[in-house]
């Protein structure tokens, strides 16, 4: 499903690049598994089938960019999907990464983790850093690395950053990009810094439980770094 989309907006063309991966995570607990095992089966690093049970002849097969079965680590799904795209911020290009699913998915796991198995955040700041200190020694560059951090729950913009500001406008310019005014943009000077700011942010996040996941927030989060 790797595909060009053109975003045509009447002046320029702008071509971006998207790539679908897919991760299977593993049951948690045992009361889940059934007997016939489970309905999704990784064919190979691209491929799935979904197994209808009660009838074989259903069995329906797609195709993704990457599939990462239950096994992958969080390493390997950074690795894999996540680090290639990173390089192209230094040229100035913007990168973006979602996890999109129902709930206990594993979007938090994935994106998020814990301590002992960070997720692609913390993995993306760490390498951001990385690469601009790397430029910095071998080219010398100035550079400076902020953060904005928002949360979009019931329809309304909170910046997770400062709590007190609460459904905040979205506007769009004449590019079309969609810009939030009066966000919270911080300034972060090393990977613990974006952690000491970070972490509190996150607890701001409305905390909803659904019944489906005791921790669920039913809130979308998105964190910008910007270079
Ligand atoms: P979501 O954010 O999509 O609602 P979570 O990330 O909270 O889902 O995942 C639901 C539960 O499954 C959590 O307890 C999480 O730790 C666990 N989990 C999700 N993905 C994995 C995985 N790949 N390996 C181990 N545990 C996982
Ligand atoms: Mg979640």
């Amino acid at each position: 499903m790797a595909q060009r989309l053109t975003v045509s907006d009447g002046v320029s063309k702008r071509t971006s690049r998207v790539r679908v991966a897919v991760r299977l995570r593993p049951y948690m607990s045992r009361q889940d598994e059934k007997d016939e095992g489970p309905c999704v089966r990784g064919l190979d690093s691209q491929n799935l089938e979904i197994i209808n049970w009660r009838n074989a002849t259903e069995t329906v097969k797609y195709h993704f960019d990457v599939f990462h079965g239950e096994q992958t680590t969080q390493q390997e799904v950074f690795l894999s999907s996540v680090k290639p795209i990173l390089p192209h911020i230094l040229n100035g290009q913007n990168a973006s990464v979602f996890a999109y699913g129902p709930t206990g998915a594993g979007k938090t796991h994935t994106m998020l983790g814990t301590a002992e198995q960070p997720g692609v955040i913390p993995r993306a700041v760490r390498e951001v850093f990385n690469l601009v200190s790397a430029k910095d020694e071998d080219e010398g560059w100035d550079y400076s690395i902020g953060m904005s951090y928002l949360e979009i729950y019931n329809e309304k913009v909170l910046d997770l950053l400062s709590p007190n500001a609460q459904d905040l406008p979205i506007r769009e310019n004449k590019d079309k990009n969609i810009l939030i005014p009066g966000l919270t943009h911080t300034v972060v000077s090393s990977f613990s810094d974006f952690d000491k700011h970070f972490i509190p942010a996150t607890l701001n996040r409305t905390t909803a439980s659904t019944k489906l996941n005791q921790r669920s927030s039913r809130s979308h989060a998105i964190l910008l770094i910007k270079v």
